[in-house]
This record gives C-alpha cells, structure tokens and sequence, in this order.
C-alpha cells in the first residue's frame, strides 16, 4: 500500500513553518487531536519522518506506532524528552536545533544573574509601588563584576554563558564530568569545590535522569549565604526543595531560574522570596532565535528528504 504520509508533525512550530511543511511534503498534523498521532494508526504505517519539539518530546510509544520511521527532527536542543535508547535501538536518526540558540540561553542567563544580584525585578515592583517614594532608601544589593563564575556544563551554551564573563571581568571555572581540552577556564573536578569556589554558579548541563539533583544541599551550602544560584538548563537538575529550604533559612543567597521541577508552575512557594528571580522557561523565546530554531528544523527535514542524512544529528556519544 502506498503510504499517505511521509512526515507526522506532532507539535506546531508556528503558523509559517506549519504551512511551509504542509506546502512541500505530504504531512499529518496531529497535534488538534487530544490522543494526538496515536489517533491515526493507519496512516502513520508509511511515516518516514516525524518533526516534534523537545517539549513535546518523542516517546516509546510513539517509535514503536511507526513502523517506516527513519528520522525525528526536534525543535529545540535538550533531549530529556526524546527516548534515544528507542531511536538507537531503531536505528532512527533524531536531530535537534543546536547552536543557534546559544546566545538568547545565555544572554539570559545574565539577565537572572543581575537580576538575583542587583536586585532589579524587586526594584521595578518597589518604584512602581510607590515603594521608593514611601520608604526611601532600596537595601543594598550583591556587586557583580570581578566576582568569581562558576559554571557546571562547559557545553555550547555554557561556554556562551562563560565568554559573556569577560566583560565583567570575571574569572571562571567550570566543572563537566570531563575536561575540555581548549577550554581557557579552569576545570574542578569537584562540583563541591566549584560551589566553595564560586561567587554565582550557573548551570547549564543536559537535564534528564544522568543530572537528577546534581545541584543538592550540599552544593548549595558550599554556595553559601553570599552566593547566587542560576539555572537555565533542566528543573530537575536542582534538588528545588532544597534550595528553597537554603533560601528560607539564609543559607543562599538568591538564585535565578528559568526552569523549574514541574513545568509550567505557580511557584507559589517562591513568592515571599524577594532575593530569587523567575522566568517562564524562555531561555530561547526570542523572535530571532525562534525563527532561526524552525529554519534548522526545515534545515534538518529537507536534508533527510533528499540525502537521507539529517544536519544536526544528536552526538553518537550522547545517546545511551
Ligand atoms: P551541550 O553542548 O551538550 O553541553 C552539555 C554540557 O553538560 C557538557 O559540557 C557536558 O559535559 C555537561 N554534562 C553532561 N552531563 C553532566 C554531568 N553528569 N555532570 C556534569 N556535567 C555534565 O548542551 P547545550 O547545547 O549547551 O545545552 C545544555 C542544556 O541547556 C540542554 O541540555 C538543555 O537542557 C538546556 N537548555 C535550556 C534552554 C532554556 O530555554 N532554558 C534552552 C536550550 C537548552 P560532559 O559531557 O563532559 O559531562
């Protein structure tokens, strides 16, 4: 029989490449459905490739209703969500958007590390208040050039977040499972070590079972009372009820998050907590950076379409 589709899009990657996709190839949309591409088990069978977004991810189960599959394209770069042990045990390539958003990650990373630091969120709610004008003077905040970075993830984004440290005059070590042999920052072996160390520690590792927790009590203790935890990668690789046990007790002293354990959150239980700044999970969310993310994936799925290589494959070594 032929097959209907060559390509499942299980997750919208807005209106334009939507259209742009369904334009070229012969696609099934399948995220209006709520059992989504499972709705459509006869006309998945001759399914080449499947285009998805790390937040919707590429389960099991969904390897094992397409029987033709070949390639899944991501939108996005973690792979916490993506079962690589099904795509290799497939022999499915997968491919996700690396790269092109590494400045937005980073630039964010910034933005959280002042924020928790200088204190700016809490100074636009106190001016807009009438905070200012009422009660004067704005506590002091925590300086943040020539202070000491700590970065646990020397990757593609982590190296964006640690050449950003330079203009503020910064010296930065970094701490990965292995060393990077070019890499200019100095390498704890220890993520320990790297927390005594450091003044602000940013985390930028891969999420997923591997990092669970990585961030523990211990490591936010040796972060100690003055210094400032950020993370832009995974909520799951900080122990969240740890940390905000640190902050409640003073045992911290700020962090910045753009991701938390259970996403999207009402994070209540950071409310009364004036020295951690939040972000919704938008590390990427730019107008720029999320349209160049959607061209790499087109990118991706054109390749595969006439070559049978996608561009941006997941690292072999990175698969379990
Ligand atoms: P990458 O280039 O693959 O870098 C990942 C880094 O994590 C590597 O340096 C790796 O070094 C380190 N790592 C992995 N496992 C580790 C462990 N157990 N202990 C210590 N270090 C470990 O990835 P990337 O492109 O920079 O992206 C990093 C992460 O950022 C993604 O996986 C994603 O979760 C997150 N992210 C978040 C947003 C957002 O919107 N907030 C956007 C994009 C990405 P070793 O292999 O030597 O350990």
């Amino acid at each position: 029989m032929t097959a209907a589709y060559d390509i499942v899009q299980v997750a919208s990657l807005g209106q334009v490449f939507d259209d742009r996709l369904a334009a070229h190839y012969r696609v099934l949309q399948t995220w209006h459905s709520p059992q989504g591409m499972m709705a459509y088990p006869e006309a998945l069978q001759g399914v080449r490739v499947a285009v998805t977004s790390v937040r919707y991810g590429f389960t099991r189960a969904m390897f094992d209703a397409l029987p033709a599959l070949k390639a899944v394209c991501s939108w996005g770069v973690g792979h916490d969500t993506l079962d690589l042990q099904a795509a290799a045990q497939r022999h499915v390539e997968v491919s996700t958007t690396p790269d092109v958003l590494d400045d937005c990650v980073a630039d964010l990373a910034w933005a959280l590390l002042l924020s928790a630091a200088r204190r700016t969120a809490v100074g636009d709610r106190y001016v807009k208040a009438g905070q200012w004008r009422e009660l004067g003077q704005f506590p002091l905040a925590t300086k943040v050039s020539g202070k000491r970075l700590g970065v646990l993830g020397l990757g593609r984004i982590g190296e964006a977040i640690a050449r950003r440290a330079s203009g503020f005059e910064m010296e930065v070590r970094y701490h990965n499972r292995t060393p990077r042999a070019q890499a200019p920052y100095g390498y704890e072996a220890s993520l320990v070590d790297l927390a005594v160390w450091a003044d602000f520690l940013v985390v930028a590792c891969v999420g997923g079972p591997s990092t669970r927790h990585l961030v523990n009590a211990s490591v936010i203790r040796a972060l100690g009372p003055q210094g400032i935890l950020v993370n832009i990668a995974r909520g799951s690789v900080v122990d969240q009820a740890a940390l905000i046990a640190a902050l409640r007790e003073g045992e911290l002293g700020g962090a910045g998050l753009d991701v938390l354990e259970q996403e999207p959150a009402s994070a209540t239980e950071f409310a009364a907590l004036d020295q951690v700044s939040l972000m919704p999970h938008v590390g990427s969310a730019t107008r720029e950076t999320r349209a160049a993310m959607a061209d790499l994936v087109w990118d991706n799925v054109v390749a595969f379409m006439q070559s049978g290589r996608l561009l941006t494959p997941v690292m072999r070594e990175q698969t379990p």
